[in-house]
C-alpha cells in the first residue's frame, strides 16, 4: 500500500516560535506556566508538559501573581496584561506577528469608529481564543459571525467593518462578503480579508493532496479551527477523508481494500505526529501479512 505525509503540512510559523520560546525558557527556568495549551494538540502539549511547561485556565491565571506566564500565539485580551502588570506577572508574549497586526488594527478601527456608530464585525469562532483576543481590542463589542445565519446580529442601518479571524477559510469569507453588501447597500461596508496566508496558501495544495488517495487521515487536535475547515476541504475532495486526533483512533476497516492512504494536517499537527502516524500504518499492514 503507498502511504504519504503531505509536504505542505505542519506547524506553521506562529506555532514553530511560540514552542521555541517556551523550550527556549524552559532550560534555565521551570516550571512555565502556559496560559491555555500552547498549541492545538495533545501529544505536544504532552511533550512539552514533561519538559516543565504547566498549562493554566484563564481562571487560574486570574488567581496567581509574582511568576512567569507564556502567552500563546493566539493572543489575549487587554485584561490579561492589565492583570498581569498590577500582579506582577513576567509576561513572555509568543503572540503571532500576524495576530498582534490585526489586534492593533482592530483596536485602530474600533477607536475611529466609535463616532459614527460604526459596527466591528469579526468573522470567526465564538469563543476561541484569538477570536476572545480581538473582541478584546474593541471592549468587548465587537459582534462575532460565525456564518450567514448569524448576519441577523448587525443593524443593517449604521456602517460596518468586518475583519477575519486569522484561520478562517478564504471561500467562506467571499459568499459572507457577497451576502453582506446585499444586505447592507445603503450603508457603507469594509471588508478587510485579515486571514493568514500560513493557512489560507495549504488549500490548493491540500485539495491536489487529498484527490491522490483512497483514504485520507487528517490528523489535528479536535480544538483546532484550521484544522476543521481544512479537514472539511479534504473531505470535499475526497469524501473518505477520517479525522483522527491520535494514531490509535484508526480502525483497521479503513483499510481494507484500498491501495493508498495520504496522511495530512492542521498548522497546528506536528510533522513528527503525522510521521508516526504514517510509521504505524506500515505496522499494521506487516502485521496482516504475517
Ligand atoms: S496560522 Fe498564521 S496567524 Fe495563526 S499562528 Fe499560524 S502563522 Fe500565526
Amino acid at each position: 500500500m503507498k502511504i504519504e505525509v503531505d509536504k505542505g503540512s505542519g506547524f506553521c510559523f506562529g506555532v514553530v516560535e511560540a514552542i521555541r520560546r517556551a523550550e527556549e525558557r524552559l532550560l534555565s527556568d521551570k516550571p512555565l506556566f502556559c496560559l491555555g495549551d500552547i498549541v492545538h494538540n495533545n501529544s505536544e502539549v504532552e511533550r512539552l508538559r514533561q519538559k516543565g511547561l504547566i498549562t493554566i485556565s484563564h481562571e487560574q491565571f486570574f488567581t496567581m501573581s509574582d511568576t512567569t506566564v507564556l502567552l500563546r500565539a493566539h493572543g489575549e485580551p487587554p485584561d490579561i496584561y492589565k492583570y498581569a502588570q498590577s500582579h506582577n506577572i513576567k509576561l513572555i508574549d509568543a503572540t503571532c506577528p500576524v495576530v498582534l497586526k490585526l489586534q492593533k488594527r482592530i483596536l485602530k478601527s474600533y477607536e475611529s469608529g466609535i463616532d459614527d456608530n460604526t459596527q466591528l464585525v469579526i468573522y470567526g469562532k465564538k469563543g476561541h481564543a484569538e477570536v476572545n483576543g480581538l473582541v478584546g481590542q474593541t471592549n468587548g463589542e465587537a459582534i462575532v459571525v460565525e456564518g450567514i445565519e448569524d448576519l441577523s446580529q448587525l443593524d443593517f442601518s449604521r456602517p460596518i467593518v468586518l475583519y477575519s479571524q486569522t484561520t478562517k477559510g478564504l471561500e467562506g469569507l467571499h459568499h459572507l462578503t457577497e451576502v453582506l453588501k446585499n444586505k447592507s447597500a445603503r450603508v457603507p461596508v469594509k471588508i478587510h480579508d485579515t486571514i493568514c496566508r500560513q493557512v489560507a496558501n495549504r488549500i490548493p495544495g491540500i485539495k491536489k493532496f487529498a484527490g491522490r488517495f483512497d483514504l485520507v487521515l487528517f490528523v489535528s487536535g479536535k480544538k483546532s479551527s484550521n484544522g476543521k475547515m481544512l479537514f472539511d476541504i479534504c473531505s470535499s475532495v475526497n469524501p473518505n477523508t477520517k479525522f483522527i486526533s491520535d494514531l490509535n483512533e484508526i480502525d483497521p476497516k479503513w483499510l481494507e481494500n484500498i491501495d493508498s492512504v495520504g496522511i495530512c494536517g492542521a498548522t497546528s499537527t506536528p510533522k513528527k505526529l503525522l510521521e508516526e502516524v504514517a510509521d504505524h500504518l506500515i505496522k499494521m499492514e506487516n502485521k496482516k501479512k504475517v
